[in-house]
């Protein structure tokens, strides 16, 4: 019930305030691309889907691309595999030659939402020169202090029998390092340690600066997410985010 009625408030905002604007009605040959920034556990996975199913317009996810290659083994593919098996960075060129191959397909005529890309200013340029000035980029950053992020993703617990998700502070079992569900024992990921989460967010500011830096410094571009707040609220911001000009 709740979940219907906010769709439909978010639904009317669009027709509102006219997400039209940036979504291209204005110009209908004009490519809307989006690009998802933000730190690991800043929420994007969450709101890609769903923005995706409201806007209409595909969500391109890097990793997924990668897995859809692989498991289909083509010559693109294979190229990846062996760079992943290696325990290699995946180089650029493989990376555009597999998203803009997919970015031809006749459901991206209108745009569609990058989620991992790009990383970096030169991947940044790139996509630039392959979209020329058919389109026009907004980049949505997802803001999340790192103290949160920290909390957030240091506290999860995994159940090793079923695989039921839990958080120490935020969704605790009733007894201890015992799942609700099937009594197995819950575990932290290695992943999860929070001096390897520290790590993560540094590289990744490191790594994303230059490329927030990049996007900012161009007129209506970047656009700001405070995606602390709850699910339902950050939604609503990047809907807002999405119909305002610039
Ligand atoms: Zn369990």
């Amino acid at each position: 019930m709740f979940r219907k009625l906010f769709a439909w408030v978010v639904m009317g905002c669009i027709m509102l305030t006219g997400v039209g604007n940036a979504m291209s009605q204005s110009n209908p040959k004009l490519m809307t691309i989006i690009v998802l920034l933000g730190p690991p556990g800043a929420g994007k996975g969450t709101h890609a889907g769903p923005l995706s199913e409201h806007i209409s317009l595909p969500h391109i996810s890097t990793g997924d691309l990668f897995r859809e290659n692989i498991r289909n083994n083509t010559v693109l593919g294979q190229k990846v595999k062996s760079f992943m098996d290696q325990g290699k960075l995946v180089p650029d060129e493989l990376v555009l030659d597999m998203l803009f191959q997919r970015m031809e397909n006749p459901d991206c005529v209108r745009g569609c939402i990058l989620d991992g890309f790009p990383r970096t200013v030169s991947q940044a340029k790139a996509l630039d020169a392959k979209l020329g000035k058919k389109s026009r980029i907004i980049a949505l950053n997802f803001n999340v202090p790192d103290a949160v992020l920290i909390e957030r993703i240091s506290g999860r617990l995994i159940c090793k029998e079923c695989k039921k998700p839990y958080h120490k502070r935020f969704d605790p079992p009733r007894q201890a390092n015992v799942c609700d569900a099937c009594g197995g024992a819950l575990y932290s990921r290695d992943d999860d340690q929070e001096n390897i989460v520290r790590k993560r967010l540094e590289v990744y500011h490191e790594e994303s600066q230059p490329l927030i830096d990049y996007y900012a410094k161009r007129k209506g571009e970047l656009r700001e997410i405070d995606s602390q707040n709850s699910k339902e609220q950050v939604f609503r911001d990047v809907m807002i985010a999405l119909s305002s000009k610039d």
